[in-house]
């Protein structure tokens, strides 16, 4: 655990509910592709979330967990990465209940992704603890693996705030200990003279003056140190914001690329919709799919003029095609030079071109199912060790089992 750079870490995860779509590729998962280049990265497959809302459809739930994770690989996450099921690390659901003990209701009720999903997904049962409780079990995703960056969109920066405030009030509570500041000076002390005075001066720096860099610059130095043990490691860095032992980090918001990728009929892609294009799409179905998709009402016959802004074959084509194509678009659905059927060719050979090659290793998966699970055997593995390191500090921290 010491060690552990949280500002370096990241914890990726997306909920077991369907077969991945161009939506999930060009929002959450290229993204992925990207991070795992510069971030120490641990991809979560969230199974348990799946039961959430859909508790009713556990052969779904576990069908698609492994489906996912054969589209990850085959949409380039590296397998070196630990991927793994929530489910298989037992420490989520014992962090989850440690958590919910000191979670104030208000802050899950306000949320407003649980006001907007009574509402929109009135065809399932929200009625239940587990529903309102999942941003804590999401909290507990992110704290367990110290993770200090979550990849997430738009609609989910809320709930890793309620994340921070969590980890904030678990601090609050179990990291204050009498004599913090001689503990701390005693701390200060085991840098040596030199760091000891630096961290002094950052420590100043930041507390009278608010300057973030010299935050950053303190946390930095703390973690350089492999000389400390845990708690003085974690005295150090919550004596920069004065509230005694940091013993969770709080993780921070990284917003992915939003997907302006519309389904076939023009809503929001989406497996419960019904419109999506699928990773393993075959390339006969790509051109069915594209070929029957919803255009433009306006352009009832080939003569008719058409808005691009009004089509969601316009949302493909600002994604993958080029200035001069786009151009073409404008002009010939504007004055209905071109027809629908050219307008979406282009698009059925750009779709075809971005999965041929997901398809290519996603085939190679399907040959051989065993490998998929020893990631996921391997992964578990993994990310047990890293959850057990955190929960023991949880629980010492709790005063739980001390008298063992
Ligand atoms: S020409 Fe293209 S953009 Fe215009 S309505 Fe037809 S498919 Fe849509």
């Amino acid at each position: 655990m010491l060690g552990v750079d949280s500002s370096r870490r990241v914890l990726s995860g997306m909920r077991s509910t369907g077969t991945l779509h161009l939506g999930h590729l060009h929002g959450a998962i290229g993204n992925w592709v990207q991070l795992q280049k510069e971030y120490e990265c641990f991809f979560l497959v969230a199974d348990l979330h799946g039961f959430s809302t859909q508790y009713e459809q556990p052969n779904m739930i576990a069908n698609s967990s492994f489906e996912m994770v054969m589209d990850w690989l085959a949409a380039g996450i590296n397998p070196n990465n630990p991927i793994f099921l929530q489910s298989q690390v037992p420490q989520h659901a014992e962090l989850f209940l440690l958590l919910s003990m000191i979670t104030p209701l208000s802050w899950l009720e306000r949320l407003p992704a649980y006001r907007d999903h009574n509402e929109t997904l009135q065809d399932k049962d929200l009625s239940t603890y587990g529903f309102l409780g999942y941003p804590v079990l999401q909290a507990a995703d992110a704290l367990l693996y110290r993770a200090g960056l979550i990849p997430v969109g738009q609609d989910q920066v809320p709930h890793v705030e309620v994340a921070r405030s969590i980890a904030r009030r678990f601090n609050y509570l179990y990291g204050r200990e009498d004599g913090f500041e001689q503990a701390l000076e005693l701390a200060q002390r085991k840098l040596g003279k030199k760091l000891s005075e630096l961290y002094g001066r950052l420590r100043k720096q930041y507390q009278e003056k608010g300057d973030v860099d010299a935050l950053l610059a303190a946390k930095a130095l703390i973690k350089e140190q492999s000389n400390i043990t845990i708690s003085d490691q974690e005295r150090l860095l919550g004596g920069l914001d004065g509230q005694g032992r940091n013993i969770l980090p709080e993780a921070q918001p990284l917003l992915s690329p939003h997907s302006s990728i519309l389904g076939v009929d023009g809503r929001k892609m989406s497996k419960s919709l019904n419109n999506t294009i699928t990773l393993r799409e075959t390339p006969d179905d790509v051109v069915k799919k594209v070929m029957g998709m919803r255009t433009d009402p306006a352009r009832l016959r080939r003569t008719s003029p058409g808005n691009p802004e009004n089509c969601p074959v316009w949302s493909f084509h600002k994604l993958y095609s080029k200035e001069d194509t786009q151009a073409w678009v404008q002009q010939g659905c504007t004055s209905a030079s071109i027809g629908c059927v050219d307008c979406k060719k282009p698009i059925v050979d750009a779709i075809n071109e971005d999965l041929q090659p997901v398809r290519i290793r996603a085939a190679e998966y399907e040959k051989d199912p065993g490998y998929v699970r020893q990631v996921l055997v391997d992964g578990a593995e993994h990310a047990q060790e890293e959850a057990e390191a955190t929960l023991d500090q949880v629980k010492e921290a709790m005063g739980l089992g001390r008298f063992y």
